[in-house]
């Protein structure tokens, strides 16, 4: 047998967290976010639930030559566009829309012939002040990519810092409607945040990414409370089971100390797998599907386990690490982290296997 570690995603899952997107999203179209590998869930895996999505929003021009060689036909956007001119040939191949972001791109598409011309979202800097044209920079880029043959259509495009906070869209939004106003272009502003807060933000198209992998945006609200179920599940099982004296220590650092007898469980999954280093004594484990805790540190190939309250737990003992019983919003919580980021790390030694919602 193998090293008894597993994730295991749900396709389904993202096709019914899609369909929450929607339910939000009035006659918008919704594109499903899948860079970074699809949040780590594999892009391959994931397939069959993106049937549920009217387009693709990605970063990575191989991963999106990847999904058309996969047969998938529907509209495609690269979020940040093209980083050069000679990618170009394959945006007009592919069909792939392009985010123009800033006056190099802008000169790529005058500079550069395309034997098909290419959609574009010209993005505006509406205060994240990472990519985008300033909004008073936004009249000239237009009348420019309007003049332009490589051009086909153009959609006008922002992104929010602060849409998971109670009115966090506002500034931002107001600014967008500002430079908009007057202009014929459909629009698209919403990320998951915006598509699950309060108020809506609209768009002619939504790029929901974390929630449709059934993790939630904010921290004030649950993925259930929302509607959404986890599209992945890390499991893995208890190796080894230490009974500890009073006084003894658990793991490097010597950081957690036993007060009272107890029985540890030592679980085969550890750092080098993905699971944050950062998570403290405290942070939930599910072991046969009881919530108890993790004690000391993470190492690179183990955790340890509090067990002294499950006699029944032993060697062979299922645990999960965050899924379908234990959120992932949870564990990225007490580690300090957020759910993207334990998502994406699962690490390439994990084996990974597909499944429907049954058991
Ligand atoms: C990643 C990304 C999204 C999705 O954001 P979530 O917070 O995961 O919903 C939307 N739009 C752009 C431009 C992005 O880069």
């Amino acid at each position: 047998m193998s090293r008894p570690i597993l994730a295991t995603v749900f396709p389904e899952a993202l096709a019914a967290n899609l369909r929450v997107a929607r339910a939000r999203s009035p006659g918008a179209k919704v594109y499903a976010v899948i860079k970074a590998n699809a949040y780590g869930h594999g892009i391959e895996r994931i397939y069959p639930g993106l049937a549920a999505a009217d387009g693709i929003g990605i970063l990575e021009l191989d991963a999106a030559c990847r999904l058309r060689r996969l047969g998938y036909a529907g509209p495609i956007l690269l979020l940040e566009g093209f980083f050069a001119a000679d990618e170009l040939a394959e945006f007009a191949a592919n069909q792939f829309a392009a985010a123009v972001h800033g006056e190099d791109q802008l000169r790529m598409l005058e500079t550069t012939p395309t034997a098909q011309p290419i959609d574009v979202c010209l993005k505006v800097n509406t205060g994240m002040n990472r990519l985008g044209f300033a909004p008073e920079a936004v009249r000239g880029a237009l009348a420019r990519l309007e003049a332009l043959p490589a051009v086909r259509g153009i959609t006008l495009m922002s992104h929010f810092a602060t849409a998971d906070e109670p009115g966090g869209a506002r500034e931002q939004l107001a600014r967008f409607r500002a430079v908009c106003e007057g202009l014929p272009y459909p629009v698209t502003v919403a990320n998951s945040a915006a598509i699950l807060g309060e108020h809506a933000v609209g768009g002619s198209l939504v790029r929901p990414g974390i929630m449709i992998y059934g993790a939630s945006p904010t921290a004030a609200r649950s993925a259930a409370s929302l509607g959404l179920v986890p599209a992945m599940e890390l499991t893995a099982q208890v190796i080894g089971v230490q009974e500890l004296a009073p006084e003894d220590c658990v793991g490097y650092g010597a950081t957690f100390r036993a007060s009272a007898p107890m029985r540890i469980g030592v679980v085969a999954c550890g750092y080098a797998d993905g699971y944050p280093r950062h998570a403290p004594t405290g942070t939930p484990v599910l072991v046969e599907g009881v919530r108890t805790r993790l004690v000391g540190r993470v190492s690179m190939d183990m955790i340890t386990v509090d067990l002294t309250a499950m006699p029944q737990a032993g060697v062979g003992s299922k645990v999960e690490l965050w899924g379908r019983r234990l959120p992932v919003d949870e564990v990225a919580q007490a580690a300090g982290t957020i759910a993207y980021e334990l998502l994406c790390a699962v690490a390439p030694r994990v084996p990974f296997a597909v499944a429907d919602r049954g058991e």
